[in-house]
């Protein structure tokens, strides 16, 4: 009898299907391709194919009516192998278990890729934030703090902001596991306000990162970055920072969007001007000095490099085809599908995969942690110039790669840091 139920379980759920979502299928594809590429031991590809973990809650939060409010967060990890997981949570209303899976796979990829002794994790909680208040908020945080501690730790998992959450988030998350543990605990969230065990650069690391590697690969491809004309969808806590340090170093940023609108200035967007109004209206729909365009059009404007820095899965088989750039660098996780990706190779259009391209942000993730336990703080020169190496010592790797494996870098990139992880996996062996 309970083998007749299990069977028909097995039946019912095949395995995989908990974490099934479009973003997973993106994620399992690009691993199964990159497996198949390295001829990777069929056990590597069951020992990795999977999150080893995974926790869902369900927890009431009081909203200031008096209302009560059931939410779901997840907390995904995907390998174990590596030391502590790593990785953001996110706010948002399509949150999900297999969203939360498939960014949790690529954050393994990401920390092996650069080099740090991480596995990958990603959490987040379903809600609306924009429809909640401050004081809403920072309750659901803190429950989401509390729900989460059979999980984390500092040497367990060490969650960071991701979309939807940034520093004062990881706030309340710190000073709920620390009132927990009886003593303060800056190790246990990266992305801190500097103030609390928090790094300086490490709220500009993911947009700084982007433009460290698009320096990069810009000397690697013989493109002049300073000549360049760029196109850069979101204008959130990466494509404002990949914006700004862009328009610094005197690349001709063209177009930025939100989710409100595009705007285009073919001459080149003055990104300061662009940046107050965002300060003090919120949002970039109504800027007077550019012409309005819808906010995924800025992908399709004629240029040199594109930045989709908003949303994954931006780009599809769909708009691939209407795309007019020489360069993509994915400063979002996930924003190009494995079919617009086909199109993207046919037409001789590069793609830097987002586990380089974004990766600032969990590196300087963990100088942050690194600092937190040694109480020792670094300077933001030191801060950068590491970021800068570590950066461009993956790309390094990706490079040669790309020319032993004879593939695209995004190929590339996963390869190098699918071995790591497998490597580090057989010589660890399975317990028991
Ligand atoms: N959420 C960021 C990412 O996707 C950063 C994670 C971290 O700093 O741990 O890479």
């Amino acid at each position: 009898m309970a083998t007749d139920i299990q069977q028909e379980a097995a039946d019912q759920v095949a395995p995989g299907d908990e974490w099934g979502t479009e973003l997973y299928r993106i994620a399992a594809n690009q691993f199964d391709r990159a497996g198949m590429l390295l001829e990777l031991d069929p056990e590597f590809v069951t020992r990795l194919g999977q999150p080893r973990r995974s926790l869902v809650v369900n927890f009431p939060v009081r909203l200031d009516s008096g209302v009560v409010l059931n939410l779901t967060g997840y907390r995904v990890q995907h390998t174990l192998t590596m030391g502590p997981t790593k990785g953001g949570f996110r706010y948002g209303p399509d949150v999900s278990l297999g969203e939360c899976a498939a960014l949790a796979m690529w954050m393994t990829w990401k920390c092996a890729l650069l080099g740090l002794p991480y596995g990958g994790a990603k959490g987040g909680v379903r809600c609306t934030p924009r429809e909640l208040s401050l004081p809403e908020v920072e309750r659901l945080t803190r429950r989401y703090a509390a729900e989460l501690i059979p999980v984390i730790g500092p040497d367990r998992d060490i969650p960071a902001p991701d979309m939807g959450t940034g520093e004062r988030e990881m706030a309340w998350f710190m000073d709920t596991y620390s009132q927990m543990m009886g003593h303060s605990v800056f190790e246990i969230v990266t992305g801190k306000p500097v103030v609390l065990g928090g790094t300086t650069g490490r709220r500009e690391a993911t947009g700084l990162g982007v433009v460290y590697v698009t320096e990069a690969v810009c000397e690697r491809i013989g493109l002049d970055l300073r000549e360049a004309r760029v196109a850069i969808q979101g204008f959130g806590n990466v494509g404002a920072v990949a914006a700004a340090e862009l328009y610094a170093i005197g690349a001709r940023v063209i177009a930025v969007s939100d989710a409100t609108a595009g705007l285009v200035d073919e001459e080149g967007l003055d990104i300061p001007a662009v940046a107050r109004w965002m300060d003090d209206n919120g949002m970039l729909a109504g800027y007077p000095d550019a012409r309005q365009v819808g906010p995924a059009d800025v992908l399709e404007v004629p240029c040199e490099i594109v930045i989709p820095a908003a949303r994954e899965q931006q780009i599809t088989a769909e708009n691939a085809n209407r795309l007019r750039c020489e360069l993509i660098v994915e400063a979002a996780n996930g924003p190009t599908t494995p079919e617009a990706e086909r199109i993207l190779r046919e037409r001789g259009i590069l793609v830097v995969p987002d586990v380089l391209a974004n990766a600032g942000g969990v590196t300087v993730s963990y100088f942050e942690w690194v600092q937190d336990h040694q109480r020792y703080t670094w300077d933001e020169l030191d801060v950068q110039e590491r970021l800068r190496r570590q950066l461009r010592a993956a790309f390094g790797r990706v490079i040669d790669a790309a020319e032993r494996l004879d593939c695209d870098w995004r190929m590339a990139a996963l390869s190098v840091a699918i071995e790591r992880v497998a490597e580090a996996a057989r010589m660890r062996g399975i317990y028991p």
